[in-house]
């Protein structure tokens, strides 16, 4: 039998998604606790595999300790790794945030920049990071692509694509631009509530009549 063709950039579609995840998700902002673009870049550098709640609960007690890109480029790792530990990948993640500190401090004055091309030259930052600082702190348009983004975009056939890149510029291309920020955090909220990775909710999910999942699981009756 033939495949089924994806319906990747059917507009009406789209905009009906669109409608749908407005009406379910009207007010969403990032669940990273932060009081300044710094803190932020640094939250988002410690959520790589690792929950907002468990990043919370470290940045918490760690920009009481550590507030400033001085501060964290005057750190000894040690002292950062023992700090930020709970959030697994501790090693790796206290030496990009104090290189990325002292990259901050000798080339934009100690400031986060607000471009994407600036941000992922920086340690320890990369689109998705880059992403998530522009739309949260400076309202500047871009398309966050975590899990829950990549994994639901493809099962609504959204994309093909399992290359965070490729996905990202998929979604460009058909979601209106000034959609980007707030469609990324949507299909966050979305993914951690409804279409989970394991075992999506399906019966119970408002796109469910847009969805091409195969795997879908099937409303009763
Ligand atoms: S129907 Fe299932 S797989 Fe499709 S978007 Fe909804 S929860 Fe996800």
């Amino acid at each position: 039998m033939a495949k089924k063709p994806l319906r990747v950039k059917d507009k009406t579609r789209v905009a009906k998604i669109l409608k749908i995840l407005k009406a379910t998700y009207p007010e969403v902002k990032t669940q990273l606790r932060h009081a300044n673009p710094f803190q932020l870049l640094v939250a988002t550098i410690l959520s790589a595999q690792c929950t907002d709640k468990q990043v919370n609960g470290v940045t918490n007690e760690l920009f009481k300790k550590l507030r400033t890109p001085y501060d964290f480029a005057s750190a000894s790792n040690e002292t950062i790794e023992k700090l930020i530990r709970p959030t697994g990948y501790f090693r790796n993640k206290a030496k990009n945030i104090k290189n990325c500190s002292k990259s901050l401090l000798e080339k934009h004055d100690g400031q986060v920049p607000q471009t994407l091309d600036e941000l992922i030259k920086l340690p320890g930052v990369g689109r998705k990071t880059a992403n998530v600082v522009l739309g949260s702190v400076f309202n500047i348009p871009g398309i966050v692509v975590d899990t829950h983004v990549a994994r639901i975009s493809k099962r609504l056939g959204l994309t093909e694509s399992n290359n965070p890149v490729k996905i990202e510029y998929d979604l460009m291309e058909i979601i209106p631009r000034k959609n980007w920020n707030v469609f990324s955090l949507q299909l966050i909220y979305f993914g951690r509530a409804i279409c989970k990775a394991r075992k999506p909710l399906c019966p119970t999910c408002p796109l469910y009549d847009l969805c091409d999942y195969p795997d879908k699981i099937f409303k009763p009756g």
